[in-house]
């Protein structure tokens, strides 16, 4: 499943450029994941690297986008054959 970033953010911007798949950005308030862009990092790493450097813990799995390791490895299979 995708991840998401709870308003528990405080802006460090550490995590946006150590995304693989360019899945974070910075939203009106908080940074944001894009549901179609984040693999958890399947493909590239065996950790989220997101999850490793954010300071104050605050990026859970999204209960609202709920993947098998299968689905998400179609979907960095799609995001590197643009
Ligand atoms: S888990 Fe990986 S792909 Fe998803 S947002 Fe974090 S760094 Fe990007
Ligand atoms: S690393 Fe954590 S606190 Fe920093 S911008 Fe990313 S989600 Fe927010």
């Amino acid at each position: 499943m995708a991840l998401i970033i709870t308003d528990e953010c405080i802006n460090c911007d550490v995590c946006e450029p150590e995304c693989p798949n360019g899945a974070i950005s910075q939203g009106d308030e908080i940074y944001v994941i894009d549901p179609n862009l984040c693999t958890e990092c399947v493909g590239h790493f065996d950790e989220p690297q997101c999850v490793e450097v954010c300071p104050v813990d605050c990026i859970p799995k999204d209960p609202d986008h709920v993947e098998t390791e299968e689905q998400l490895l179609e979907k960095f299979n799609r995001i590197i054959n643009g």
